[in-house]
């Protein structure tokens, strides 16, 4: 099959989330069993930091936006970057750069201090309409065009509705990814005249949402089929509760709606091979070196060095959807009780929680570490470091970090939702003795609830230690890895070719 990602990140190119991790390993992976893989994304300002080489194509070509405004670009290519270690990492994944400098070379992806920039319908409309014409520039037959979140989910509709487009002669089958229903890139009416398609089109079974041009409602309801990245999540979004207004439509399109939970990349998450750790290890001598890799962490961080203090570590966007309602009363109890704990966070986001965790750690330098900004490094040195990694998200569509703390053998509190209740067993007494369990559930999404599940954990970390051993190593055996994802979305592809097919001949 030949497949091509559109998306907004790729790691190593541009990254604010997990996105950016699934599409820059899932295009390798699926190319690995065999199939030709491509990506399509926005040339943003972040790619000449990746440290890979840009080439120019002598790709260019116009987009008519608009009857006076016809905004041109070039390609730019370069790869998915490979790791010369990993004999099974080898497939060649091209990744195409839209180049529009004025749309797309600026400071950050979506927006700046002020908000979203107020120009992102017309930003992403054009990513769409431009990635389509790349399609048909690579030389060769596309048969499914994998889109991901709102940015690209224009695309299926647009290839279905334009009388001149490659969909007559070059019939692609399309997926659309939900990775975060709460992001839909929903836009005033206003926005419609730049698909280049007349009024007619903009209708409730395709473009229109209650007036509004709703990018991922579009795509939700014109894409071939619709998948997201966690069993429970795909039935979380077809409820009133985390279906953010599209519930009833995702319960009306004919295909069930798919959930395949993201895989780790391990040659970058693999605690025997990190080189960000002071000390590597693995499931057979773990003990010793995460104790080793926390003092160096505290040090690094100005916590005081003890090895018996409980550590937890937090990493993620500093939103609402994380938890940030029931950590911050949490923390606050176990700063100003002193209980013997120390925490260490590292995340950006709501300025409001930036600048408590700011006052937080001045006011509670020898209990709290948090460091406002991006880190990569710092993210791996938390994972391997800390005893337990606190995870109480509202929702959760699949969620990586939990996923790395199972490796790193770093058992995570979590709430019971989305990818996180997919992914982490709860350690009840039944799940203990049958060695199934790797982490801790939230029995509500309350501070109460959190801090009874810490407590859980830390019962069993210090009064327990044989049954924490088996908990840690049950986790760290486990196989995250992209190979079981990739599978499934294989076979996801073949299907949704098969039904675009049948569609089009009208069986
Ligand atoms: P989401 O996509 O909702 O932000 P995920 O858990 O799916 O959450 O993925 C987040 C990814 O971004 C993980 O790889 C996580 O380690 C990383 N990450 C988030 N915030 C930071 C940060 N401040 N520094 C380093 N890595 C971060």
């Amino acid at each position: 099959m030949n497949i091509v990602y559109l998306t907004t990140e790729a790691v190593p190119f541009a990254k604010t989330g997990g996105l950016a991790d699934v599409c820059g390993t899932l295009p390798k992976v699926v190319a690995a069993q065999g199939h030709r893989c491509a990506v399509i994304m926005p040339a943003f300002s972040s790619i000449e930091r990746s440290l890979q080489p840009i080439e120019t194509t002598d790709i260019s070509f116009a987009v008519p936006m608009s009857d006076q405004k016809l905004i041109g670009c070039r390609l730019l290519k370069s790869h998915l970057p490979k790791d010369p270690n990993d004999p099974e990492d080898s497939a060649e994944v091209p990744v195409y750069f839209i180049d529009q400098p004025q749309y797309f070379r600026r400071p950050s992806l979506y927006g700046d201090a002020n908000g979203d920039y107020h120009d992102n319908a017309e930003r992403f409309i054009f990513y769409c309409r431009a990635a389509i014409i790349a399609m048909t520039r690579l030389g060769y037959p596309v048969d499914l065009v994998h889109c991901n979140d709102w940015q690209s989910a224009l695309v299926p509709a647009l290839l279905r509705a334009a009388s001149d487009n490659v969909a007559k002669t070059q019939p692609i089958a399309t997926m659309l990814s939900i990775h975060n229903m709460a992001y839909q890139g929903n836009f005033g009416f206003d926005a419609f005249p730049w698909t280049g398609l007349s009024w007619d089109h903009f209708r409730p079974e395709s473009f229109e949402y209650y007036n509004q041009l709703n990018f991922l409602k579009t795509g939700v309801v014109t894409s071939d089929v619709v998948s997201t990245v966690s069993p429970t999540y795909a039935l979380e979004i077809q409820t009133p509760e985390y279906g953010c207004g599209l519930d009833s439509i995702l319960q009306g399109i004919p295909q069930p709606v798919a959930g395949i939970i993201n895989g780790i990349d391990t040659n970058i998450w693999n605690p025997e091979t990190d080189p960000h750790l002071k000390r590597n290890y693995s499931v057979t001598d773990w003990a010793d070196a995460k104790i080793d890799n926390k003092l160096a962490l505290q040090a690094e961080v100005g916590l005081p060095q003890d090895p018996d203090v409980p550590l937890l570590g937090l990493i993620g966007r500093l939103a609402d959807q994380k938890g940030w309602d029931l950590i911050l009363p949490v923390l606050k109890q176990h700063l100003t009780e002193s209980r013997p704990t120390q925490w260490v966070v590292l995340g950006s986001g709501d300025p409001k929680i930036e600048t408590q965790l700011r006052e937080l750690t001045e006011q509670h330098p020898e209990q709290l570490a948090a460091y406002i900004g991006f880190s990569d490094a710092l993210a791996h040195r938390i994972e391997a470091s800390s005893d337990m990694f606190i995870m109480p998200s509202h929702y959760e569509p699949c969620g990586l970090n939990q996923l790395y703390s199972l490796r790193y053998g770093t058992p995570c509190v979590v709430t019971k939702t989305g990818g996180l209740a997919d992914t982490i067993v709860d350690a009840t007494p039944e799940n203990v003795a049958a060695n199934l369990a790797t982490g801790f559930h939230l029995n509500d999404s309350s501070a109460g609830a959190l801090d009874h599940a810490i407590n859980r954990a830390l019962q069993l970390r210090y009064h327990s230690p044989e049954k924490w051993k088996n908990l840690v190593e049950f986790g760290m055996s486990q196989d995250w890895t992209w190979r079981k994802s990739a599978d499934q979305y294989i076979q996801l592809y073949a299907r949704t070719i098969s039904l675009n097919r049948r569609r089009r001949s009208g069986s």
